[in-house]
């Protein structure tokens, strides 16, 4: 494990490292074990890097270990494809895991131990119908009763497990259920089912099994043989803590433990692999990494660094009760971390031309230097074209501006970054009366860091020399969902925001940005931090707009203090 946050080295614990520090204290554990099991039914999202920080970062403050552990008990709904790209989004987030396991690799250990909890009489096949097993099991209020086959006897449950597992009983003929209490309040522990039957291919023991383990049959012997110390999930599972620590207790194996933290939610979106995997399926986004999904492998595209996911994660911390994040703080963080490191380059995405008409024709050109990055020294400068005929933005023009408007109008004046002030002296427009040139003198003394000339202009703008720009394609995204909580609609799809793509086809960026590799990143002045993305072609290069310059947010954290 590599990954590293900045850190003061003296934030207050959160509940996890407190029990962990007690427990190292105690003697109860020698070491830190923990272990990230996601179910490979989808690409992992926002919400699993949350649970990936807290564990890798948990074992690695510790100097413990962190297993990835795909937990692959439901052969229906996994891939290969999740497997592969779940092990690339953990690593790209910066951690290794100590292993890489599988909960299909202890399916024999669990059958063994179901063996064993029958031997016991501790479990039994039932055959009753999954309408009647609802209906006997009662309610929290009202204790369950009996099906007829809860008495049968260890060794007719042996020899029917057997069956079970050998494949002579069509899905769904019975089930195999934990013996504990149908009058238990916790109605986890009301005969819960330890196995059902799935005739189905296993993306890795193929056709070897028939009878697949339930979530609570596996989950914590699974952390047991990987002697996992502290077992960290969500809080759902709070009430399935009982039963983990049950069959624990019974098959007298490795005492892991369980703790829950609240989820990770955020708003304006979904993050249940179900609901992503429709959208993607019914085509609303263009896969699961689509930059406008909360998967990491839309982040990536997105533009998000792991050090801005790592430090989201950091900043909304461990809670012990659920709340919805604001995806502002998610924003801010990418802004924080991009500020410092991203590059600056020109791009203009939607262009007005420029003639200035006081400067030489016949192909003058200038090389003027502009700083990389005025955040960072070490970045040095690079020089950009400066000519005749200039783009700018359509936005930083307005024939009758209203007052305080610092940017170009007729007469007035701008400078142009890094290089020259100029004076709006004309314009040209089309049979729509439309504007689509501008002509404009420049103030030969008024170059920037040569600056004689006296004038005090207000506006800054950017620009590119119009015979030197490159095309490009430039795509920006706003929210997903015009709902803070769109999981909370009958149909959560009513929601989705119609605009959240815009593409510009034909924006222009400086020559420096020709050679731009998909998921190079760049702060474009004035406009945001843009990614250029794998579509870019040879000639043609894509920019993703990660995130906006604008920041509500940063105000929000400074008042918190
Ligand atoms: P989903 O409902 O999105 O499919 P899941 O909980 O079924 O999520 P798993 O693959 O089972 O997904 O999860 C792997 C690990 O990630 C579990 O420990 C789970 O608790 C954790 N996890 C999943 N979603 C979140 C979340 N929103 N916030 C924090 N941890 C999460
Ligand atoms: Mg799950």
């Amino acid at each position: 494990m590599n990954a590293e946050n900045p850190s003061t080295g003296n934030e207050p614990l959160n509940f996890i490292e407190e029990i962990i520090e007690e427990d190292l204290r105690t003697g109860r554990h020698s070491g830190v074990q923990t272990r990230f099991p996601p179910e490979p039914n989808g690409y992992l999202h926002i919400g699993h890097a949350k649970s990936i920080c807290l564990n890798f970062g948990l074992a690695q403050k510790y100097n413990g270990k962190c297993n990835l552990r795909y937990d692959d008990t439901n052969p229906s709904k996994e891939e290969q494809e999740y497997v592969d790209s779940i092990l690339s989004d953990v690593r790209w987030l910066g951690f290794e895991p100590d292993q890489v396991l599988y909960a299909s690799d202890y399916f024999q250990q669990l059958y063994e131990w179901a063996v064993q909890l029958i031997r016991a009489g501790k479990a039994y096949v039932d055959f009753s119908t999954p309408e009647e097993i609802a209906a006997t099991k009662g309610t929290p209020t009202v204790p369950g009763t009996p099906t007829k086959y809860r008495d049968t006897s260890p060794e007719e449950n042996l020899a029917l497990f057997e069956r079970m597992k050998n494949g002579e009983f069509p899905e769904g003929h019975c089930v195999l259920r934990a013996k504990i209490d149908l009058t238990s309040p916790n109605m986890h522990l009301r005969d819960p089912y330890l196995y059902r039957i799935k005739h189905e291919h296993h993306h890795r023991t193929g056709d070897k099994w028939c009878i697949y383990p339930m979530y609570d049959w596996a989950h914590g012997q699974c952390d047991s043989i990987e002697k996992i110390t502290h077992s960290i999930c969500t809080l759902e599972f709070a009430p399935h803590r009982p039963l983990y620590e049950w069959f624990i207790e019974q098959l007298g194996i490795f005492p892991s433990r369980q703790y829950e933290f609240a989820r990770l939610n955020l708003n304006y979106t979904v993050m249940s692999k179900r609901k992503l995997l429709q959208l993607v399926q019914e085509g609303h986004v263009r896969g699961w990494d689509d930059p406008r999904m909360p998967t990491i492998s839309g982040l990536r595209r997105r533009g998000y660094t792991p050090e801005s996911i790592r430090e989201f994660a950091k900043r909304v911390g461990v809670a012990k009760r659920e709340n919805i994040i604001d995806v502002g703080l998610l924003e801010f963080c990418l802004r924080e971390d991009l500020n410092k490191r991203a590059q600056r380059r020109f791009a203009v995405l939607r262009p007005l031309k420029v003639v200035i008409t006081n400067y030489p024709e016949g192909g003058q050109v200038e090389w003027l230097e502009t700083e990389n990055n005025p955040e960072d020294p070490e970045a040095g400068k690079r020089t950009v074209p400066f000519s005749r005929e200039l783009l700018i933005e359509q936005d930083d023009f307005m024939e009758n501006p209203p007052p305080k408007y610092f940017r170009l109008s007729p007469g007035s004046m701008v400078r142009l970054k890094s290089a020259y002030i100029i004076k709006c002296t004309g314009m040209v427009k089309d049979s729509h009366d439309r504007v689509v040139e501008l002509h404009c003198t420049y103030i030969p003394e008024s170059r920037s860091g040569q600056d004689t000339s006296g004038l005090k202009v207000q506006g800054v703008i950017h620009w590119l020399s119009a015979a030197h720009a490159q095309a490009a394609e430039v795509r920006l995204y706003d929210r997903l969902f015009q709902l803070e909580d769109p999981a909370a609609e009958e149909d959560f799809k009513k929601s989705l925001n119609p605009h959240s793509l815009e593409v510009i086809q034909n924006a222009m960026v400086e020559p420096a940005l020709k050679e731009a590799q998909a998921g190079d990143r760049f702060q474009f002045t004035r406009l945001g931090y843009f990614c250029a993305d794998p579509d870019s072609g040879v000639g043609k290069p894509v920019f993703n707009r990660s995130v906006t310059l604008k920041d509500t947010w940063a105000k929000e954290v400074k008042k918190q203090g």
